[in-house]
């Protein structure tokens, strides 16, 4: 599989993929140029999950904006809730008078010659989950989920499994889950959920946020990204 196949394939799915540096990069001028976010005004926060492999994008976005804030962890849900994105709002450099809160948030999902939810990872010559932390929700399933006790030694993937929850129950007996779908699915809850505290948020913050959420598709020539919001909220919205 060359890259060029790699790209028309994702683009079949995702298309509004582009690579990952490339719409990060596109995303950081606009900021700058159209909305007065510099590195000197703003903070950078991501969501992604806990997996090394989209630590580029992230480094790539701590180059330009700074040290970042984490928010996430596994599946990249917003495990931080309301409390890590109001410690984040106090730690924004007050630069020409302004202050800005970038914030980077989605699930990832792997894809390796047709097979959605699989990566070849540097280094290693067989596939791994990608996620690994929402494949293994779906192997859990709907019984397995329902049965578990609560073990506080293992929060955040019993929080991604409560998640996935409703999209186990609206399957058929007969159809088992599709990791592409339930990729979607966690797109739309962690957009949602990250909205429902940015808006409460932005209440009481007299700067400006922009949000930044979408799928990362992570192949062995890189991570694609496919946009699903690109919004600056000002002090008024
Ligand atoms: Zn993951």
């Amino acid at each position: 599989m060359s890259i060029e196949e790699a790209k028309k394939e994702i683009l079949a799915v995702f298309p509004d993929a582009q690579p990952a540096r490339l719409f990060l990069t596109k995303q950081n001028l606009e900021l700058e140029e159209s909305h007065g976010f510099t590195p000197e005004n703003t903070r950078f926060a991501e969501g992604g999950c806990s997996d090394e492999i989209n630590e580029p994008e992230y480094q790539l976005m701590e180059r330009y904006w700074g040290e970042r804030f984490k928010f996430g962890g596994l599946a990249g849900y917003c495990h931080g809730g309301k409390s890590s994105l109001a410690a984040v709002s106090h730690h924004i450099p007050e630069g020409e008078g302004r202050k800005n809160l970038l914030l980077l948030a989605g699930p990832h999902i792997g894809y390796h010659r047709g097979q959605w939810g699989r990566v070849i990872r540097p280094g290693q010559q067989s596939l791994s989950d990608s996620c690994g932390s929402l494949a293994a929700a779906l192997r859990t399933g709907r019984d397995g989920i329902r049965n578990k006790t609560m073990d506080p030694l293992d929060r955040q993937q019993q929080t991604v499994e409560q998640m996935v929850l409703p999209y186990l129950d609206g399957l058929s007996d007969t159809v088992g889950p599709d990791i592409l779908d339930a990729t979607r699915f966690l797109m739309e809850r962690i957009d949602a959920d990250l909205m429902a505290i940015v808006v409460d948020l932005q209440r009481g913050f007299d700067g400006r946020t922009a949000v930044i959420t979408g799928i990362s598709v992570n192949t062995a020539y890189g991570n694609f990204f496919s946009p699903h919001r690109v919004q600056v909220l000002s002090e008024t919205s």
